[in-house]
């Protein structure tokens, strides 16, 4: 399953390395290649989806596993308590360079609002 041509699949099969964190059934997260702050992880499904407008009712599930991996990582990580933040940037206004669903999950400094 998956796109050839997609990093993040790549990723998902073992055929770009990343340094992966956090794995189940349906979900993997490992360090952004480019970090945005002193933690930075992408969360995404195994399976391929574009970006959150290709999920539905059915997906729920994945949706809140992805939610919940966050803060699972932000417990053993220990910054649950001093903070982080979720993104899930969506085409273009929203920034969105790789187009397989992921969450960032950032942590490790102060994060403003808004964001840039
Ligand atoms: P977006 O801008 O689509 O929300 O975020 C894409 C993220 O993927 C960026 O933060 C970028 O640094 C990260 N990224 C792009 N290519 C790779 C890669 O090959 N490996 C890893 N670990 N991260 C990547
Ligand atoms: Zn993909």
């Amino acid at each position: 399953m998956g796109l050839d041509d997609c990093i993040f699949c790549k990723i998902i099969k073992g055929e770009i390395p990343s340094e992966k964190l956090y794995e189940t059934e349906q979900v993997i997260a490992f360090k952004d290649i480019s970090p945005a702050s002193p933690h930075h992880y992408l969360i995404i499904p195994k399976i391929h989806k574009a970006s959150l407008n290709e999920f539905d009712q059915e997906h729920k599930l994945i949706l809140g596993e992805i939610l919940l991996a966050a803060k699972e990582i932000a417990v053993k990580q220990g910054f649950a308590e001093s903070g982080y933040r979720t993104v899930i940037n969506t085409g273009k206004d929203g920034g969105q360079t790789v187009h397989h669903l992921h969450m960032h999950l950032l942590a490790g400094r102060e994060h403003k609002w808004p964001p840039g």
